[in-house]
């Protein structure tokens, strides 16, 4: 490979390939290895290289020189993706993104970043100006904008704002083709759709217009319960009070918080948890809540976080799945949606049929104006079979599956617009080389 990285070295300049062998093994590979089948199958593919351009002139070199040379390439953001979104199953180039990092615009209410812009950062910055992001995943210190769009789905705020999907979040995006002469344009509406949760398949995101919030002072509570019915109840009632305006609503069942090591002194193994991220004020509502569902509220919690500079964001979403395989490697998750109406009944059938293989992480959300019970339950593994078997059963009773333990874009789940997203990637990438092994429609 070495003439092809010669000569990108003199399209692109040298400080901008790097071939260093441990660099690009860690650049090629995300947290793919939650997933014990996914760690089987996505362990040893590498990069021939890391290029990372710091202009949209010279992504367009590197697009143009891929496809010229039939060179295979994927985009990265952070690396942070769960599913080996990143992982190059065909070699070639990863195009680092992250020195696309400028704030471009911000003007009634409405924030235009480049793509590899990191959320937490870029949070930060927004304070400034009175904004703040809607919604960003708990990797917001490490995961980019451009990587959030093409890989995520929601996080800390979705309880107010939805996912990205929802209409209004992602206003517009510009995106660059994989092409001899990479075709640059931008998209809004229904277009949106073909470049949301897409891995990358069909384009290079390089600028993304979403709509902010308005800046609000957040605290952080925890309430424990003797009893995982009890805390999965006074989350519900807490997501759904209209006077009480939160962020985030996670629940985690006893013992997964023995895990998060900074809340040591407030929980005990049989405590099953709510975090909480309220508005700055609504704090005493949040007490006489928990109180009515036999919860304890912790009054010197909220100081505790602070004086520590942790916060609750940090132990939820898929941070309880990290915290919690800190010290059980053999543990993995899975991702689904219970049935707003009748998830309580739906976990005693879990906790009755798997007593000792499936634990309860909630996170309440909106997705279409109405609030649910989206999840990560971690599960305790032992074979392959064994999760298939769990996986048919939460769909046997009506839990909505996004299987976390495959790479194929089509069998994650989310895969309403796989169409689109084929479609796009048709046109876009004639060639077959963004991502490739990702899709089976690109297959062959
Ligand atoms: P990467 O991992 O770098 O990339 C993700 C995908 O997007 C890849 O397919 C990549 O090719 C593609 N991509 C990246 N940049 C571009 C671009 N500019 N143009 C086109 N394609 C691009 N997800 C959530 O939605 N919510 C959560 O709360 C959440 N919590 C998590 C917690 C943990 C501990 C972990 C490990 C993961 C979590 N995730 C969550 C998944 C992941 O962190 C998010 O999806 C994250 O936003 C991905 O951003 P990234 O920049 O790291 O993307």
């Amino acid at each position: 490979n070495q003439g092809w990285i010669d000569e990108l070295k003199q399209v692109i300049g040298e400080n901008k390939v790097e071939t260093k062998d441990s660099y690009v093994k860690r650049m090629s590979q995300d947290f793919y290895w939650y997933s014990p089948i996914l760690k089987k199958q996505l362990s040893d593919f590498y990069a021939d290289c890391i290029v990372k351009p710091s202009s949209v002139e010279e992504v367009i070199e590197v697009l143009a020189f891929s496809a010229q040379n039939r060179i295979p390439l994927v985009p990265r953001g952070g690396g942070t993706g769960n599913y080996g979104q990143i992982i190059p199953m065909e070699k070639g180039i990863i195009l680092d993104t992250s020195a696309l990092n400028k704030i471009i615009e911000i003007k009634n209410g409405i924030g235009r970043f480049g793509a590899g812009i990191k959320l937490g950062k870029l949070e930060a910055d927004l304070a400034n100006d009175g904004y703040s992001l809607r919604f960003f995943p708990s990797t917001y210190l490490k995961s980019t904008l451009g990587g959030f769009i093409a890989g995520g789905t929601g996080g800390i705020g979705s309880i107010e704002y939805g996912t990205l999907w929802d209409e209004g979040n992602v206003v517009r995006l510009t995106i660059l083709t994989l092409e001899e002469k990479p075709r640059l344009f931008t998209i809004e509406g229904e277009e949106l759709k073909k470049y949301i949760h897409h891995y990358g398949l069909s384009g290079v995101i390089i600028e993304a217009e979403i709509a902010l919030a308005p800046y609000r002072e957040w605290e952080d509570h925890l309430v424990t319960f003797s009893n995982i019915n009890d805390a999965l109840s006074f989350s519900e009632s807490i997501a759904k009070s209209e006077s009480i305006r939160k962020r985030l609503v996670s629940v985690s069942e006893s013992p997964l918080a023995t895990a998060f090591k900074p809340f040591e002194a407030f929980v005990s193994e049989h405590d099953s948890i709510v975090l909480l991220q309220v508005e700055k004020g609504d704090c005493d509502q949040v007490e006489e809540l928990a109180h009515s569902f036999n919860g304890s509220f912790l009054p010197t919690f909220s100081e505790h976080v602070k004086k520590n500079k942790v916060r609750t964001t940090d132990f939820s979403w898929n941070h309880v799945t990290l915290w919690w395989m800190k010290h059980h490697p053999e543990a993995t998750y899975l991702q689904g949606r219970f049935d707003t109406k009748n998830y309580l009944k739906q976990v005693e059938l879990l906790k009755e049929k798997y007593p000792n293989e499936v634990l309860i992480h909630f996170e309440w959300i909106s997705v279409g104006g109405s609030i649910v019970p989206s999840s990560q339950p971690i599960i305790s593994y032992t074979t392959e079979e064994r999760l298939n078997e769990i996986i048919t059963y939460f769909k046997e009773i009506g839990v909505k599956v996004s299987n976390p333990h495959t790479y194929l874009i089509e069998e994650g789940g989310k895969d309403d617009w796989v169409e689109l997203i084929s479609l796009a990637k048709k046109e876009n990438d004639p060639y077959q080389l963004l991502n490739p092994g990702k899709m089976k429609i690109g297959i062959g």
